[in-house]
C-alpha cells in the first residue's frame, strides 16, 4: 500500500499463485514413495520436509544423473533438534554444500558408483570439523552398491 499524489492510498491486485513447493511426493508401484523436485536445487539448496532415505537420494540421482547431497542444519534444540533438512544438486561428479558450524552432511550420492570417498569428500569432512561442526562421519550412496561411511581419514 502506498500513498498517491492525490493523497489517496493505492494497492496492488493480483492472482494468488498456487501454494506450490519446489518438491512433491511421488508414489511408486511397490507402495513406497519418493520425493521429487520441480526444479533442481543446485548449490543454493532446497529445504525439504523430512530426511530422505538412501533409496530416495538414489531416485533423484538416477532421474537427474547428477550428484545429490543431503544436509541437516542443526536447530536450537538439544543435540541440534528442531533443525531443517536441505538437498543440493551438482554435476555428474560433484556437488557443492554449505560449510558451517551448524552443518551436518548426512549423505551424498555417487552416480558413477564409486564406493570410496574422493579426496574432496575427505577434505570437506576435515573442513566441517575445522569450522566447528560436531560431525565426524558421513555417508556415500553409490549407485548400485551399499551405503558407505567415511570420515576425513577415509
Ligand atoms: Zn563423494
Amino acid at each position: 500500500m502506498s500513498k498517491t499524489s492525490s493523497g489517496l492510498f493505492s494497492g496492488t491486485l493480483g492472482e494468488q499463485a498456487d501454494l506450490e513447493e519446489d518438491y512433491y511426493t511421488r508414489y511408486l508401484n511397490d507402495g513406497g514413495s519418493v520425493l521429487d523436485v520441480r526444479v533442481l536445487p543446485g548449490s543454493s539448496g532446497m529445504r525439504i520436509p523430512r530426511r530422505l532415505t538412501p533409496e530416495q537420494m538414489m531416485f533423484l540421482t538416477d532421474k537427474y544423473e547428477v550428484e545429490f547431497a543431503q544436509v541437516y542444519e542443526l536447530g536450537p534444540g538439544r543435540n541440534g533438534g528442531g533443525g531443517q533438512y536441505y538437498i543440493y544438486s551438482g554435476t555428474r561428479r560433484s556437488v557443492t554444500v554449505p560449510i558451517s558450524s551448524t552443518t551436518i552432511l548426512i549423505s551424498h550420492t555417487h552416480p558413477g558408483g564409486s564406493a570410496f570417498p574422493s579426496r574432496k569428500d575427505m577434505q570437506l569432512m576435515a573442513l566441517l570439523a575445522r569450522v566447528g561442526s560436531p560431525q565426524r562421519v558421513s555417508t556415500i550412496v553409490p549407485r548400485g552398491k551399499k551405503v558407505v561411511k567415511f570420515s576425513s581419514k577415509g
